[in-house]
């Protein structure tokens, strides 16, 4: 049986690329659905130039208009990502894509729900989406898109992703 070719965030597959050092290995990804797909990851914090470790990074700003800050130093890295998501997602359109699978909260790559702080302190608003999945999801309206925990709900798994499959 062929795979199909998922799109995924390098840190679901336990690729040691987040700020910590650290990774978030998925086994539905890897090991369910994985028997399934071939993956072509992206970790768009290191990619665009971010060492590993790295200083956490946040949404800053108000619920339409924010940018992606390191907690301590406040350096704004959102036109950096920005730059290094335009040639990335022209590189997608050249690949056979029927899914990208998403880590979900982080500012880079979170689909929905990502916290956004105020500039001058204040609680988070669960309101933002992360600055390469809000690109990703800009340049492919039409390709299933799913957080790591999404798939496993049958719902969504039976109305996107495994439409693909
Ligand atoms: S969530 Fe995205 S940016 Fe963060 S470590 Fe994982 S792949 Fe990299």
């Amino acid at each position: 049986m062929d795979k199909i070719l998922l799109g995924c965030s390098s840190c679901l597959l336990g690729k040691e690329v987040r700020y910590d050092g650290g990774h978030k290995y998925d086994s539905w990804v890897v090991d369910t659905l994985g028997a399934f797909a071939d993956y072509f990851d992206l970790c768009p914090e290191h990619q665009c130039g971010m060492p590993i470790p790295r200083e956490a990074l946040n949404l800053k700003g108000s619920k339409d208009d924010y940018r992606m800050l390191s907690n301590k130093t406040a350096h704004d890295f959102t036109d950096q990502m920005l730059n290094w998501c335009a040639p990335r997602i022209e590189e997608l359109r050249k690949l056979p894509l029927c899914g990208y699978i998403l880590k979900s909260k982080s500012p880079s790559c979170g689909m929905e729900r990502v916290k956004v702080y105020p500039l001058h302190g204040g609680a988070a608003g669960k309101t933002g989406v992360g600055i390469f999945a809000r690109e990703l999801l800009a340049a492919f309206p039409l390709l299933p898109v799913e957080e790591e925990g999404a798939c496993t709900i049958p719902y969504c798994a039976k109305t996107s992703l495994n439409e693909s499959l």
